[in-house]
């Protein structure tokens, strides 16, 4: 395990006068606290001997037959024995590395990926292998040959790592068709799908995707979490996992926390039993599509040439390309300086990628913020693309240093 070499500057870009488009935190604030305050005292009186008690290593049985209705509206459907219930999908995660992965193991993950699942595999000393995304998500082609480069080596991935709504770090989204395409491969190939979907219901336009578990079950390991629409805090979050899986996660999640919080998920229960949780949802998609909405405009109003960006139909996050090959990494100084912060992309590959590519968060400040922070960073790569006309380089122009040992970009854990 590894900490972040950009540690320390987040600590100086976590202050109030930084615009963090950073920062990968939901919205909490938009809760009704007085409703969540009626939930949690509700509980607490009617069944406060339960939910501040240990409980069972598998999760409450009724938030988990509550997590088969939400999952209903992505067409997961499953008994609620086939679900472990998580201290956030982020333990589902290392939960399934734990059980599935030895050292050396290969495991095939997206060109870019969720940094947080990266900390895992390598903490399970996994083989990480990038394959190829386009504007829709993970491309079969480009799975399809890392599977045969590897099948010609005498080789066999155990894990394909995919997150197929509103992709973290990427912003895009799988169609239904490549979602089939997608699993037929990985099946055909022998390779377990694990699919991490934290952001599935929070799409701005129509229905939640189907997830790629709802085209067929087998080989697949459906992740899921209330972190991101009702309350990251409450660490809670799912694995949906066939029989014999379910078993051995159950027992490595006793082995690491005995049990998640009984007070947490019965919170969770309770608030799906008696308030209107859709409606919930529902604001908070409207809240996230008005900054998603302010990022864009603002970005096309004041991006130099060259500059590209993906266009999220959902969840926080839009990947930026850097025009004439700066280095979002090397510029990231000078950004903090100019009072506005991202993630350098570099912390999304295992490999050293992604020095001209940064992710921009808009689900935690306000639209106005947005702006202004999206005004400051075009000002910081206008500067930079001054410095490399005029003089041939620019502070921030990429430079194979080589001070980028795999995996030592990963951010800190409250940037993910
Ligand atoms: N997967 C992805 C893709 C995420 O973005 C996150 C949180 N940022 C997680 C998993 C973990 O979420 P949690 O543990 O809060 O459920």
């Amino acid at each position: 395990m590894q900490a972040s070499e950009i540690r320390a500057l987040f600590a100086v870009a976590s202050r109030p006068e930084v615009v963090s488009l950073a920062g990968g935190m939901p919205f909490v604030q938009a809760l009704n606290m007085d409703l969540m305050a009626e939930t949690v005292s509700k509980l607490l009186r009617e069944r406060g001997a339960v939910a501040l008690q240990y409980g069972s290593g598998q999760g409450d049985v009724g938030l988990r037959e509550q997590i088969l209705e939400v999952m209903a509206d992505v067409k997961v459907s499953a008994h609620p024995d086939d679900i472990v219930v998580t201290t956030g999908s982020q333990m589902a995660l290392d939960l399934v590395t734990r059980v599935f992965c030895d050292p050396g193991d290969v495991v095939l993950v997206e060109a870019p990926s969720y940094v947080g699942a990266l900390g895992v595999f390598r903490a399970y000393e996994c083989e990480v292998i990038h394959v190829a995304m386009d504007d829709e998500g993970l491309n079969p082609i480009a799975l399809q040959e890392a599977i045969s480069t590897l099948a010609a080596q005498g080789r066999k991935a155990k894990m394909l790592y995919t997150i197929p709504s509103f992709h973290n770090p990427a912003g895009v989204t799988q169609g239904q068709p490549r979602r089939a395409e997608i699993l037929a491969i990985a099946q055909r190939a022998g390779v377990l799908l694990l699919e991490d979907d934290p952001y599935g219901l929070l799409g701005f336009e129509g229905e939640p995707p189907a997830a790629i578990r709802s085209h067929d079950e087998e080989g697949v390991i459906y992740l899921g979490s209330f972190s991101k629409t009702i309350a990251s805090g409450l660490r809670v979050g799912w694995a949906v996992a066939p029989h014999g899986v379910r078993e051995k996660l159950v027992l490595a999640a006793e082995s690491a926390v005995l049990c998640p919080s009984n007070y947490s998920q019965l919170t969770i229960s309770e608030y799906l039993a008696t308030q209107p949780w859709r409606e919930q949802i529902k604001s908070y998609r409207e809240l996230y599509r008005e900054r998603r909405d302010a990022l864009l405009e603002s970005l096309e109003q004041l991006m130099p040439p060259g500059t590209t960006w993906t266009t999220p139909a959902g969840g926080f996050y839009s990947w930026l390309t850097l025009p004439n090959g700066l280095d979002a990494k090397a510029m990231l100084p000078r950004a903090v300086t100019a009072l506005v912060a991202y993630v350098p992309g570099t912390g999304f590959y295992v490999n050293g990628s992604g020095h001209e590519n940064m992710r921009l968060s808009y689900c935690y400040p306000e639209p106005d913020r947005i702006r202004e922070g999206v005004r400051r960073l075009a000002g910081v790569i206008e500067g930079e693309l001054e410095i490399a006309a005029t003089f041939g380089t620019g502070s921030a122009l990429h430079s194979d240093s080589g001070s980028d040992s795999p995996g030592s970009n990963v951010p800190a854990p409250n940037l993910q």
